[in-house]
């Protein structure tokens, strides 16, 4: 074992909402250290759980017992240029990643918002960007390595084990520790990025031609008025409209990090004030165009905490879902200071992927840190549940096992991978009990 630190302080998410100190924290060095970890532990009848970059807002990287960090498993990376399939340590970050990738002329196919989440944390709680044609992040898993609960070392792919890759591709962590991915890439490329303010209805009065017209199309709705701003990005030949690195700052980081962090320090202190900030937002982004490097273009900083439930709904149920969703904000007894943001997905066939059997629109609902949430998630969560929503695992939500179970066709085939590989629920802990069963 590389390291077992003796003493434990206190571990939080990136939100802050989940806090916990564990027994132990391991920090393995090598598979082999995994394997004599996760044994030794389920002999003495303990439990581990992995965390990754702890950006999940639920507490499903919440240690009980013992922590393992991967942050210094030194596996091989390995990169296939000709193939276009890279091995990496499962606990690298996805900004590493792409950094990578990108030394090698390669590039992730798709991305979410930001590159801060470890592979194995992105992939373990089904992490999405956008994209009608697109599934999520673990559509790109070729293969895995993983250390059940016995302490076997599984190499998983389309010929090894593909039960246990269709499981592991979204795990939650239940099934064992990810030590290795295997990622199928593409070659990189340029996405020429458009925003542009719309009123809701035209958008959503289109809204099949807008999402087949681009490569990646998402939305954000302001609380409290008709506006969203559009974003499409589409694959270019060219880097020629590249953003000046003082515009890149003031638009990515200035105005959507700090001036967003006071309008919303203003709306919590004044929430009377938060309908009218929702509008002048509204109002104050204009249109833009740039091109740029893929994950640049995917990912931007996000300094402003906030806290998040997001839904991913058949497509064709979004206009009652956000209907829905207007209807409720102008109730609550509280305000509402963050934007709802609207995704696409493709259908895939991993178990436990939002995107199971079918094509997906994700609505993510956020408040900024500090302002009461709850009623607003609840009620939200109410109308998407009845609309056939799945909610994202990493994400805030308020579902039992016996309530996925009938979201998830294949709920009873990863139980049975579940009891097979992690027969003394050595990867537990009481939130994985709640949402996946005991
Ligand atoms: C600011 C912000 C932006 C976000 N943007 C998006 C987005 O655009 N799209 C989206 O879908 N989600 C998004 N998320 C959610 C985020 O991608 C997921 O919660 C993701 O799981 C976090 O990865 P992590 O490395 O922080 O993992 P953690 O949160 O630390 O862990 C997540 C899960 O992975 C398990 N795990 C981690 N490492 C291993 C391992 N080696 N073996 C087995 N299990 C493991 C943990 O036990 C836990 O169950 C965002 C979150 C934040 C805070």
């Amino acid at each position: 074992m590389a390291g077992t630190a003796p003493l434990t302080p206190g571990w939080s998410n990136w939100a802050g909402n989940q806090r916990g100190s564990a027994t132990a924290i391991l920090r393995p060095g090598s598979p082999t250290d995994v394997a004599e970890a996760v044994r030794s532990t389920a002999a003495a009848g303990g439990r581990i759980r992995v965390t990754g970059s702890g950006h999940s807002f639920t507490a499903v990287a919440l240690a009980d017992d013992r922590r393992m960090d991967l942050s210094d498993l030194a596996t091989m990376v390995s990169v296939d240029v000709a193939q276009r399939l890279v091995t990496v340590p499962a606990g690298m970050t996805l900004h590493a990643l792409n950094g990578l990738l990108a030394r090698h002329g390669l590039a992730l196919p798709n991305l979410g918002d930001i590159d801060a989440q470890t592979v194995a944390g992105a992939i373990s709680t089904g992490t999405h960007g956008t994209g009608a044609a697109y599934g999520c992040l673990s559509t790109f898993v070729e293969a895995i390595t993983l250390v059940t609960g016995t302490g076997e070392v599984l190499r998983c792919s389309a010929d090894e084990h593909p039960d246990v890759l269709a499981a592991a591709q979204v795990s939650l962590g239940a099934l064992g520790v990810l030590v290795e991915v295997t990622l199928r890439c593409v070659d990189a490329f340029v996405l020429h990025a458009h925003e542009r303010p719309a009123e809701l209805a035209d958008v959503l009065g289109d809204l099949p031609a807008l999402i087949g017209g681009h490569d990646h199309v998402e939305f954000y709705w302001f609380p409290y008025t008709t506006r969203v701003q559009v974003k499409t990005n589409d694959q270019v030949p060219a880097n020629d409209r590249p953003l000046s690195r003082w515009r890149g700052w003031l638009d990515d980081d200035f105005l959507a990090n700090t001036v967003f962090a006071g309008a919303c320090r203003l709306g919590r202190a004044v929430p009377a004030l938060a309908p009218g900030i929702s509008a002048v937002s509204a109002r104050a982004l204009t249109e833009r165009r740039y091109t740029g490097r893929s994950d640049r273009v995917f990912c931007t900083p996000r300094r402003v905490r906030f806290v998040e439930m997001e839904y991913g709904l058949p497509r064709e149920a979004l206009p009652e879902a956000l209907a829905a969703l207007q209807r409720i904000v102008d109730g609550l007894p509280f305000k509402v200071l963050f934007p709802v943001e609207v995704r696409f997905t493709a259908a895939d066939d991993i178990w436990l992927s939002h995107g199971y059997g079918r094509d997906n629109a994700y609505i993510a609902v956020h408040q900024y840190v500090g302002m009461p949430y709850e009623p607003y998630f609840r009620a939200f969560e109410e109308v998407a549940t009845g609309l056939g929503g799945r909610p994202h695992w990493g994400k805030l939500h308020y579902r039992d096992a016996a309530s996925l179970a009938a979201a998830y066709p294949r709920f009873a085939d990863f139980q049975a991978v579940r009891d097979r590989l992690d027969p003394h629920r050595v990867f537990s802990n009481p939130h994985l009990t709640h949402v996946l069963g005991a």
